[in-house]
């Protein structure tokens, strides 16, 4: 009951100062015989002053109000002598008012009020104070204000013992401490309980489970000691079952590494983190099941195209290279073409002419691994299935090593594997190294060198969002070179410009 104490003090108490000022030499409240005369009397600076006055003049009890404060602190003397010393320093307010009023040496402090409240508007009121009723008569109103803050409390106090809630449409009072279970108890709902399960859900015993399930304001509530408030709506239904205790073994559940859809893109999502299974055996029952206790996170490598709206966009890729035969011609045509392309090298080549893949990264263009030696040995040059993963691993990371040395930084951690072969395996065993796998929706075939105007003619089919395959190594790639002066000039008159492949992955996938 938070608001009892509060209201409490702001009452004053029989034998409290009701000056809410503090003194200058007693500061705060205090306690004072009078003080409870004060209760009932105006706090105007008039009535403290005249009333000073008038009880200096009678050798009244000093009283928090009937110091002036202004000229004269409290110091703890009879009035009589604040008087003498009011007088001494020379009060000259008051002494002519004593003056002007003719007032003997001896009519005292009452003369000075009757002369100052000739000036003062609230003259009548002091006269009241002049003569103090005995203390005597203020004792039935002390008695009275007491028994009302009692009052109070008390209702106050009973009110908390209890709340009225809704239960199951049904307005309800709610006592006991008026917890979610005394809420249940006193509302008489019918809702049938769980039952005590063994760890495979066969019942052990029927109706042992949890007496009922609550919810308040829509929110299910387990605590069934949560205390209610006043106009808490609750909802009792039937209750839930308890679960025989057990032994239980944790083992992990491998993530798993899964493509969906299709297109030319294979962007892996998702953290791949292996879940956990516990096998339960029950304590009672002595039967064993095995339940998941925390779900994996599996990985999907998701295959798609780009859309890319209105952007007449295509991205050029160049397989197999460097070669110094070849690359620097491509490199040309592509700058002429004012065009940005994707290079995925082998890495054993670019470790014997680094210097034309850093010219490349310079120009712009984008530096990802076609692994170090296009699967050579086991995989037959053409597949990374055909290896071992460490096998698979070492040709990327090898790869990436001969393209991050050449261009003094890391390169891109897209991949294109040999022969575009990426199975499910490979797929799995690649993740933590590579971010996709990027295949083509153009294949101009110029590795089997069908002439200039072919392979030209395959990249002008190419559509916006697409991905055309070539290559810059491999053999000779002088129908490549010549292809692309014939092919780039005409996309552009079309609309095209030429983007990488990180630049093509901002768009979103096609619906
Ligand atoms: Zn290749």
């Amino acid at each position: 009951m938070p608001q009892m104490p509060q209201n409490h003090n702001n009452r004053p108490l029989p034998n409290e100062g009701a000056n809410p000022r503090p003194r200058a030499d007693h500061p705060g409240r205090s306690h004072n015989p009078n003080a409870g005369d004060s209760v009932r009397r105006s706090r105007s600076p008039y009535d403290s002053a005249d009333r000073n006055a008038a009880r200096s003049g009678q050798n009244a009890p000093h009283s928090p109000y009937g110091a002036p404060r202004q000229r004269v602190q409290y110091d703890g003397r009879p009035p009589r002598y604040t008087a003498a010393a009011r007088q001494q320093a020379g009060t000259h307010q008051q002494a002519e008012a004593s003056q002007q009023a003719g007032a003997h040496h001896q009519a005292g402090a009452r003369q000075q009020v009757r002369a100052r409240q000739g000036a003062a508007p609230a003259r009548r009121r002091p006269q009241r104070s002049v003569q103090p009723e005995p203390r005597r008569s203020k004792t039935p109103f002390v008695i009275g204000t007491a028994v009302v803050v009692l009052a109070v409390a008390i209702w106050l106090f009973v009110g908390s013992l209890s709340v009225k809630v809704t239960v199951n449409g049904q307005e309800v009072t709610v006592g006991n401490g008026k917890t979610v279970e005394a809420a249940f108890e006193a509302s008489g709902v019918s809702v049938s309980p769980g039952d005590l399960v063994a760890v495979d859900g066969s019942v052990l015993e029927s109706g042992k489970g949890y007496l009922f399930s609550a919810s308040v304001n829509g929110q299910a509530v387990q605590d069934h000691a949560t205390v209610l408030s006043n106009n808490d709506v609750v909802e009792f239904t039937d209750g839930g079952d308890i679960e025989e205790e057990y032994d239980g073994v944790d083992s992990p559940i491998a993530f798993t590494v899964s493509s969906e859809g299709s297109g030319a893109l294979h962007v892996y999502e998702g953290d791949g983190t292996d879940g956990v299974e516990t096998t339960k055996t029950g304590k009672i029952s002595g039967k064993t099941a095995t339940v998941t206790t925390t779900e994996p996170s599996n990985v999907v490598c998701r295959y798609y195209n780009v859309d890319v709206g209105d952007d007449k966009v295509i991205a050029l890729t160049f397989d197999d290279g460097p070669t110094s035969q070849y690359t620097q011609g491509v490199l040309d045509v592509l700058a002429e073409n004012n065009a940005k392309a994707t290079f995925f090298t082998l890495g054993e080549q670019v470790e014997s002419m680094p210097d034309i893949v850093k010219r490349a990264a310079e120009a712009g263009h984008q530096i990802c691994t076609h692994t170090y030696d296009h699967a050579e040995g086991s995989g037959q040059g053409v597949n990374l299935g055909f290896m071992s993963a460490e096998e698979q691993i070492q040709e990327v990371q090898k790869g990436q090593a001969a393209n991050d040395a050449a261009v003094g930084g890391e390169t891109s951690r897209a991949f294109r594997s040999p022969g575009g072969n990426f199975n499910e395996q490979t797929m799995k065993t690649l993740r933590p190294y590579i971010t996709s796998e990027i295949g083509w929706n153009v294949d101009t075939e110029d590795w089997k060198r069908p002439g200039a105007d072919v392979i030209a003619s395959r990249m002008l089919s190419v559509k916006p969002g697409q991905v055309i395959l070539c290559h810059d190594g491999g053999g000779n790639r002088s129908q490549t070179v010549e292809a692309l002066r014939q092919a780039l000039p005409q996309l552009r008159e079309q609309g095209y410009s030429f983007i990488t492949i990180d630049e093509l992955l901002k768009y979103p996938a096609k619906g």
